[in-house]
């Protein structure tokens, strides 16, 4: 059978295909760009790609690498490193204006021209050339095929790039751009200049959503963290002086260019790009917008839907009786813990197990197989309760195959004891055989 996910895109796209607004004025190569183009495409984090319309279509990827290139600013220079250049404050302002700090005289955030320049000088590289082919690498691996540079839109932007030229002279006499502020907006605009599709831009996307790990290649190419604090600039900053609109209507962190495209990062979950040319005033994509509502509305997306994960942590909890053997329990309460183990999940199973009054006759196996992911909170608090219960006396093994939980951490002499310690010899054939339980 098909998914009948493509269906439902095209659906979306004819629910949301009204003409309104026009191609990006300022930059006569975008102001011929096709207006009719119109696409979706959707990435999961396992590399699943569902798309309908004009989905292959290339486009200039323009301010959406911005937020690419803050991950790899941040990943080089580090946070510290980075906010001493360029702040995470939403400037309300429109994209080009000169938005800075009255103190620090920082550009207010990576995601308006001025921050964007600025994160571009800060990517490693001995001279500007080099600093580029680093951003044109990291954006073609998270993209998974080389991305090419629109040899007319960069010149045809180039030819209109004062405002931006103003910028760098403005952030280098303030010493918050060093070397030659020409030479950086120069490959700044070969960056915003690079052509993607919209299914290369979900694919992008669905890394920043998948914790930085590119989805179909596996690659790690950012770090976790990195990841948390762009998708938050993006959230805050990522629609220009659209943002508050965006984030009670979509609540999906994003970021738009005025090639027409907009990517929308659902962490732990999708990564969506969207691809129309018509921009509305603040220079975002209007049906890309419409999209985005539609989609977050019926498709229950928007970031602050979410679903209590705690409830279904605990995905059993069964008492199995063994035969009995003279020093050993008669009874294993086996408590199988599932999913993605975060902060309400680990106190809810906390909660679970440290209920469980000690009995001589009654073993505690913690079964953690079915665990996807151990927040470090939940590590915490897990490791916490198995060292109490122990404590208090009860008899208590781990099934941890994949080394969840962080032994070393729990009490040297009360570690937890292997299934095998707790069973009777022969009660039991192996671990595996718990699943049946
Ligand atoms: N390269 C464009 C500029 O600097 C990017 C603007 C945008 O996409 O918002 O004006």
């Amino acid at each position: 059978m098909k998914s009948p996910l493509p269906e439902y895109l095209k659906h979306v796209l004819t629910q949301c295909k009204q003409d309104s607004g026009q191609t990006a004025q300022y930059i006569p190569e975008l102001a011929s760009a096709n207006p009719d183009h119109l696409g979706v495409a959707l990435c999961t984090i396992d590399g699943d790609m569902y798309a309908a319309g004009d989905t292959e279509v290339e486009f200039a990827i323009e301010s959406i690498s911005k937020a690419f290139v803050y991950a790899i600013a941040l990943e080089d220079r580090g946070f510290d490193g980075v906010a001493k250049k360029v702040g995470v404050e939403p400037s309300g302002d429109p994209f080009n204006q000169l938005s800075l700090d009255p103190k620090t005289g920082r550009p207010d955030n990576p995601l308006i021209n001025a921050g964007a320049i600025t994160t571009h000088t800060l990517v490693n590289g001995k001279t500007p050339q080099d600093r580029y082919d680093r951003v044109a690498d990291v954006l073609s691996r998270c993209a998974g095929r080389k991305l090419r540079v629109m040899e007319d839109v960069y010149s045809s932007e180039m030819k209109t790039a004062d405002r931006n030229r103003a910028l760098a002279y403005m952030l280098h006499m303030t010493g918050i751009i060093e070397g030659d502020p020409m030479a950086a907006v120069e490959y700044y605009t070969r960056q915003c200049s690079l052509a993607v599709t919209a299914k290369d831009l979900a694919v992008m996307t669905a890394t920043l959503a998948n914790r930085g790990r590119q989805p179909v290649t596996k690659e790690q190419i950012f770090s976790p963290d990195v990841m948390v604090r762009v998708q938050s600039v993006m959230l805050t900053c990522g629609m220009y002086d659209y943002a508050g609109d965006w984030v009670t209507a979509v609540g999906i962190p994003s970021k738009s260019g005025v090639g027409g495209g907009i990517i929308g990062s659902l962490p732990g979950q999708v990564g969506i790009a969207t691809f129309s040319p018509q921009l509305e005033e603040h220079g975002n994509s209007y049906r890309g917008i419409k999209i985005f509502e539609h989609m977050s509305d019926k498709m229950g997306l928007h970031l602050l839907k979410v679903v209590p994960p705690s409830q279904s942590a605990v995905r059993r909890d069964k008492t199995v009786k063994l035969p009995s053997r003279p020093g050993h329990p008669a009874n294993l309460r086996v408590v199988a813990v599932q999913g993605a183990v975060n902060f309400v999940a680990a106190e809810h199973v906390s909660r679970h197990l440290v209920s469980i009054q000690p009995k001589d006759d009654v073993g505690i196996v913690l079964d953690l197989r079915a665990v996807t992911m151990m927040y470090d909170v939940g590590k915490m608090l897990l490791a916490d309760t198995v060292e109490g219960l122990i404590a208090d006396g009860h008899k208590v093994a781990l099934i941890d195959p994949d080394g969840v939980l962080p032994k070393d951490k729990m009490g040297a002499a009360d570690r937890p004891g292997t299934l095998k310690e707790l069973l009777p010899q022969g009660a039991v054939a192996g671990e595996n055989q718990l699943g049946e339980f």
